[in-house]
């Protein structure tokens, strides 16, 4: 931290640097707050452009951004890495849509302000619902979302996305990390299985990875140029004589320069 060099960290930096875990003074009001108006890496207030990750924490853009390039150059700090490790690129997080709370309410005590509520039923977004996104972005109460998404019929899952119309699969399932339906800061315990469901997808895709470059790797049988690349059989025809024409007038063209039998080379 900014102990070396000789800075002197101040109580907001201190407030910034620390997770919410690492708050004891945090009454459950001020942590439930924190969780739903602030980005959990910078402590600022969320505002667009906002994103979330698969464990349903939500960060500023820039903050993931910059917390990212930090972790690239191994400058990250352990409370970072807790919070954020399991995010190597943004890829591994989505840009998400909030909806500006029409009635903006203060909690009970007055003190604290929630700017953020579902689009369908108006519902605040202080910690007090379920929050979902979808793969879209878009961001809903669990209750409104059920309300309009709920399968039609049998057991088809194919809905809408309410907002964007974007399809999505209607499973509501919290720890399954696969489903389109993702919960906006989870139980903890919801979050832990989560965490580990996505170290053992990442160890399975190195597996994976791996395994394609070991057959990457070993000698192939001999490449043959003619090949299209596509499954469209026809494009692969008309590129045949193409590469053939190209290969035999560069074949020509080497053999006339090694053999200049060509009696109009002669230059004196
Ligand atoms: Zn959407």
């Amino acid at each position: 931290m900014g102990a070396d060099g000789g800075t002197i960290a101040t109580r907001s930096d201190m407030v910034r640097t620390k997770d919410l875990d690492e708050r004891p003074d945090y009454d459950a009001g001020e942590r439930r707050h924190a969780l739903w108006t602030l980005c959990r890496l910078s402590k600022h207030p969320l505002e667009a452009p906002v994103m979330a990750d698969a464990l349903g924490q939500l960060y500023n853009k820039d903050s993931l951004l910059e917390y990212l390039l930090k972790r690239g150059a191994a400058g990250a700090s352990e409370t970072e890495q807790r919070v954020a490790g399991h995010i190597r690129g943004l890829r591994d997080a989505t840009s998400i849509t909030l909806t500006k709370n029409p009635a903006p309410q203060r909690d009970e005590d007055g003190t604290q302000y929630y700017p953020y509520a579902c689009p369908l039923t108006g519902r605040p977004m202080n910690g007090k619902h379920n929050f979902v996104y979808l793969r879209c972005g878009c961001v809903f109460s669990e209750t409104g979302l059920r309300n309009v998404a709920a399968p039609k019929k049998g057991n088809d899952e194919r809905a809408e996305c309410p907002q964007c119309s974007a399809p999505f699969s209607a499973v509501f399932e919290p720890r399954d990390i696969e489903c389109d339906i993702t919960w906006i800061n989870p139980s903890p315990e919801t979050q832990s299985i989560r965490r580990d469901l996505l170290a053992t997808r990442k160890k399975r895709k190195a597996r994976t990875d791996d395994k394609a470059r070991d057959s990457r790797a070993r000698p192939a049988r001999p490449a043959r140029p003619a090949k299209a690349t596509g499954d469209d059989h026809d494009h692969g025809h008309e590129h045949a004589p193409d590469a053939t024409s190209a290969e035999s007038v560069h074949a020509a063209q080497t053999q006339t320069a090694e053999n200049p039998k060509e009696p109009t080379v002669h230059t004196g």
